[in-house]
This record gives C-alpha cells, sequence and structure tokens, in this order.
C-alpha cells in the first residue's frame, strides 16, 4: 500500500499533540509540507514501532506507564500468594478487594460486588462494570450508612442508575430520587424543584453520599487492578461467572493470538495470521450483540401502509446508550408472555428514537401469527449478522489459494514485498477539483494527483481535512479517464451515502447499491438507489458511472 506518510502531522500546533485517527473512513488525507514525491523506501516507517510520528508520543509514554502499572500488580498478586490465599468476605470488590461495606455496591444483575473507587482507571469500579457488563441496576450493602437499599425513581420504580437522579427536597435531610426521563421532566410537585435534578453517577463514580469512596490506605492496600485486566476479566465472566483475576493467569485464558508482521512469505502466511484475528473480532462483535437482549417490552401493535406489521415500544438500554441501534437493523421479538402461544418474528428497524418520540418502530418480515391482540410480555434480540467477517475471511482464503485473484503488483503490495515503484501511464486531467465540488486545497490536490498515478494508494487524515470531496473528486477523475464503471466502497452506509451525494454532485451518473432490508429506508440519497432508478425507469438506459456500495 502507499501511504502519504511524508503527511505529517503537525502535532505542536494544528492537532495539539494528540494523534487523530478518523478509522471510520477509509479514505484518510491531511496536511502536507511542500511536494515531497512518495517513495516505497518510506512505506514500512508507517508499520516500524521505532519510527512513530511525533504525534503518537503520548501513546508510547502511556504503553510504558501500562507496563510498570502491571509489574506493580503481579509483584501484589506475588505477595498475596506467598501470605496464602486471603480470604476476602463476599463482598469484597470483585476487582480490588476494597470490602468496607460503606463502600461497596452489589450489581443486581450478576450479584457481584464493586467498590466505588476509582483505583487505576478513570471510572469507579462499580461504574466500570456497570459499563462494561451492560447492567444498570444496584443495591447498597445492609451495614452501609444508608442501609440494604436499590436506588430507584420515587415516581415510575425504575432501578437504571444511569437514568437516576435526586432533588433535595424542601425539607434538607431528605432528597428525592427520580430518573431523568420522564419523571424528572414532568415532576411538578411543589415540594421540590425539579430544575435541582442532579445525576447520582457524577464524573463516573457514584456521588460520595450515597457510596462512600474508600480511604487512601484502603485504597493502597487493595489489589491494583488495571484497566486492561478489567476489560479481560469482563470478558471472562460472559463465559464463566464465577472466574476470578487468578483465572487470568492460568494458561489458555488469554492466547495471543500470532503477531502481525511486516513483511509475509506468501499469501497463506497471511491468511494464517489475519485469519484467526478476524474470528477473534467476529466472536466479540457477536457476544456484544447477543448480549443486549431485552425483556418485558410493552409493544404498541400498528399496521404499516405496506400492510406490514410494526411493533411500537421502548428499549430502555437505548436511553441509557449502552446499545446503538440505526434504521434498518435487524431485531427478533419473541412473546414470552401466557396468555398467548409462543411466538417470534424478525423485523427490521424503521424509527429510532428522536426528540420527538423515544419509541422505536420494527417493521415485522412475516404478518402472520403476529400476536397483535397482546401487548405485554415481549422480549427483543438484537440479531448478529455474520456477513461482512465471513466476506472478509472469503476474501483471505481467495487470495491464498488463488495467486491470480490479485494482479501480481498488489499481490506482492499486500504480503509487504520490496516492489519497483509503479507509475499509471495516465493522461493527466488539467483540473484537479471536480465541477459541483469545493476546490481542493494543495494536499488534497496532491493526494488526487498521486492516486491517480499508482495502482493502489493509502490516504489518511484527520477528521475534516477533506477526504470525502477528495475521494468524490477521484472518483470523478477516474470515471472520465476511463472506460467503464467505478466501483465506490466504504465501510458504514452513512459513508457510502455521503459519497454517493457528493459523487452526485460532480454530474456523474451514480447509482447507490442497497441492501434489501434498507430499501425501504428514507436517505438523502434515496432517488440514486438502484430499486428506486428501476422503479421510476428513468436512468435504465443509460450506463451508471459510479457504483456506491457499502463494503
Ligand atoms: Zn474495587
Ligand atoms: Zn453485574
Ligand atoms: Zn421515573
Amino acid at each position: 500500500m502507499d501511504s502519504f506518510d511524508n503527511f505529517q502531522y503537525d502535532s505542536a500546533s494544528s492537532y495539539g499533540g494528540i494523534g487523530i485517527v478518523d478509522d471510520t473512513s477509509s479514505v484518510y488525507t491531511t496536511n502536507t509540507q511542500g511536494d515531497v514525491p512518495v517513495d516505497l523506501e518510506r512505506l514500512s516507517v508507517l508499520d516500524d514501532p521505532t519510527h512513530t510520528p511525533s504525534s503518537m508520543e503520548n501513546d508510547l509514554e502511556l504503553q510504558s506507564t501500562n507496563g510498570s502499572i502491571t509489574e506493580d500488580f503481579d509483584a501484589v498478586l506475588d505477595d498475596l500468594k506467598e501470605e496464602g490465599q486471603v480470604d476476602l468476605p463476599p463482598h469484597a470488590c470483585c476487582y480490588c478487594g476494597i470490602h468496607n461495606p460503606a463502600s461497596v455496591v452489589k450489581c443486581l444483575v450478576c450479584s457481584k460486588w464493586f467498590c466505588n473507587s476509582r483505583g487505576n482507571t478513570s471510572a469507579s469500579h462499580i461504574v466500570n462494570h456497570l459499563v462494561r457488563a451492560k447492567h444498570k441496576e444496584v443495591i447498597l450493602h445492609a451495614e452501609s450508612p444508608l442501609g440494604e437499599t436499590t436506588p430507584e425513581c420515587y415516581n415510575c420504580g425504575s432501578k437504571n442508575v444511569f437514568m437516576l437522579g435526586f432533588i433535595p427536597a424542601k425539607s434538607d435531610t431528605v432528597v428525592v430520587l427520580l430518573c431523568r426521563q420522564p419523571c424528572a421532566a414532568i415532576s411538578k410537585d411543589i415540594s421540590w424543584n425539579a430544575a435541582l435534578w442532579a445525576p447520582l453517577i457524577d464524573d463516573r463514580s457514584f456521588l460520595s453520599w450515597l457510596v462512600k469512596p474508600p480511604s487512601e490506605t484502603e485504597q493502597l492496600r487493595s489489589r491494583q487492578i488495571s484497566f486492561q485486566q478489567i476489560n479481560r476479566l469482563e470478558d471472562l465472566w460472559r463465559e464463566n461467572a464465577k472466574a476470578t483475576l487468578e483465572d487470568l493467569e492460568k494458561p489458555g485464558v488469554d492466547d495471543e493470538p500470532q503477531s502481525i508482521l511486516l513483511r509475509y512469505e506468501d499469501a497463506y502466511q497471511y491468511q494464517n495470521i489475519f485469519g484467526p484475528l478476524v474470528k477473534i473480532e467476529a466472536d466479540y462483535d457477536k457476544r456484544l450483540k447477543e448480549s443486549q437482549t431485552q425483556t418485558d417490552i410493552t409493544v404498541r401493535w400498528d399496521l404499516g401502509l405496506n400492510q406490514k406489521r410494526v411493533a411500537w415500544f421502548v428499549l430502555p438500554k437505548l436511553e441509557s446508550g449502552e446499545v446503538r441501534l440505526a434504521a434498518g437493523d435487524e431485531l427478533r421479538m419473541r412473546y414470552t408472555g401466557e396468555i398467548h402461544k409462543g411466538w417470534e418474528g424478525v423485523g427490521h428497524v424503521i424509527k429510532v428514537p428522536n426528540n420527538v418520540s423515544d419509541e422505536i418502530g420494527l417493521e415485522l418480515r412475516r404478518t402472520e401469527g403476529v400476536p397483535h391482540d397482546v401487548t405485554q410480555g415481549f422480549a427483543a434480540d438484537f440479531v448478529w449478522k455474520s456477513t461482512s467477517f465471513d466476506r472478509m475471511q472469503l476474501a483471505m482464503k481467495t487470495f491464498a489459494v488463488d495467486e491470480k485473484s490479485v494482479s501480481g503488483y498488489i499481490y506482492h503490495k499486500l504480503l509487504g514485498h520490496e516492489l519497483e515503484p509503479q507509475v499509471l501511464r495516465t493522461q493527466m486531467p488539467k483540473r484537479f477539483s471536480a465541477p459541483g465540488l469545493p476546490e481542493l486545497n494543495h494536499s488534497q490536490m496532491y493526494a488526487v494527483k498521486s492516486v491517480l498515478q499508482k495502482p493502489i494508494s493509502l490516504i489518511q487524515g484527520p477528521p475534516g481535512t477533506g477526504k470525502t470531496v477528495t475521494s468524490a473528486s477521484i472518483v470523478y477523475h477516474l470515471a472520465k479517464m476511463n472506460p467503464g464503471q467505478v466501483l465506490v466502497c466504504a465501510p458504514s452506509n452513512v459513508a457510502v451515502d455521503q459519497l454517493t451525494e457528493k459523487i452526485h454532485a460532480t454530474g456523474l451518473k451514480v447509482v447507490r447499491l442497497t441492501a434489501k432490508s434498507r430499501e425501504a429506508l428514507d436517505s438523502s440519497v434515496a432517488f440514486l438507489t438502484l430499486h428506486h432508478q428501476v422503479a421510476n425507469n428513468t436512468t435504465a438506459r443509460r450506463t451508471p458511472e459510479a457504483y456506491p456500495v457499502e463494503e
């Protein structure tokens, strides 16, 4: 891959020394100082950890700090082992072992205890756990100052701690707990002032009057657990709820996958290393999606204009920001109640919560058998789709068994082999800016020029540097320079829509391809979709010049 790594981040001035990488886009561009030609000798610099751009220095420091934390932690663990197994009470923090009843709370979902200290992390242990595990209800210790109580909304009974807050009542020894939405917003009670509402979790820990932060001495004597160890422990709990920190040490638990290389012998070795990594990523994504199931959903049934059943309901997890949902996503609805016989059906989201309503609209694929006479006792599962991961695995397999699946140049380039730079003999356009798009600046123009002369390129840059406009200009020139069409891919539907819009602005004939499940959804480029154009038959006889699709 060509990289414009002579495009140095100007870390001191423009970006405040922070390395910003916008990894949601596949094409990047950034500022350049002077017209330095890209030479292949410099390619490996990006991958070479000793040649880190200055903007990465902060990260490096961070890594070495983490290293020493791990060592400290190992030393503490060794001490503990030498002292023999230390018996902690059942209410000890599952991360650090702190067990002062005033400083710990129990998670009501998994029945594990956590303390309200931050230790080495930016959030307190209990908040870390609730966020990582996507749990949200807790109970205080019986011997804590407030006794064995579960914080819940005075009005509606919601126990979601991420939504709960308090309002000091007029008599100043009492506080009222109310959820932010809807109860605090609609509260008209004269004995308290809803404008004084403040959340129970502030700066990623519980308010100290609710759960006392452990003293410094207690914190020093506790297990020093790093953020990485917390993450690994939470991952382990998904498979084995009884796992402890010590289990992280056991062989097999944390088998590191093979490291990636700068150069690969052949495509087999490449697949051997990347295959397991993609599998790990897929497994993680699947676990995350499947742990999002919500029960006790109340449904409002509706019939769409297309005569399809639409289920309207609210997902509390969405309010707390634990789950992300986009129009077009698939959900499985199940009936779990007693009144009607069991039922399940898959549908796609046609409306997500907005500032008008918190409701989600789910259009069911099949109308038959939908229990639309009952409204309560439903559950929703997120349907995980392996498509994108399957495609990655298939592409790597094809790459491994068929040398001719890509051009010789790209084959060796992907494997990191030394290659003579290849310059395509093309007639360069007189102007690099494309009609209908903003004028390109110097670095954008340089990027367009370089890309047009090379078989494969990587453009990178922070958000806001005009990667989409640069990409659209490249597509415009490619379409004008070569006979045939240009296939445009991006890693998300949003990114494809944005590219489609920009390419359309240049006056090229564009066809936006979408998944069948997304055809019903509205977007800014709906009129450019294949199904739309076929239906209106206005462009059927014209050959499109660009086909943007989601990767
Ligand atoms: Zn703790
Ligand atoms: Zn929990
Ligand atoms: Zn409430």
